[in-house]
């Protein structure tokens, strides 16, 4: 392991702690959604979200497309890409 400060341990267990957060709360709504029958559509341009990107990221709630586009518009965004 790479030798941390005491500060930075306490640092990234908060960056983990804000990433489980964040995670299951997509989750949940990844299930609301799947219960709704909204899941798989695009939030955006409403098409159907191709299954082998639900399937690598099952949390997707925009198409490849629309995804990029909005990476794109807001630089630094945490959503991960396929
Ligand atoms: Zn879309």
């Amino acid at each position: 392991m790479a030798t941390l400060t005491e500060e930075q341990t306490r640092q990234l267990r908060d960056a983990m702690e804000q990433r489980r957060v964040t995670l299951l709360g997509d989750i949940d709504t990844a299930l609301q959604r799947m219960d709704s029958a909204s899941y798989g559509t695009c939030i955006d341009c409403e098409v159907d979200i191709r299954f082998e990107r639900l399937v690598a990221f099952p949390t997707a709630t925009r198409c490849i497309q629309c995804a990029e586009r909005r990476e794109k518009t807001y630089v630094g965004g945490a959503t991960p890409s396929l």
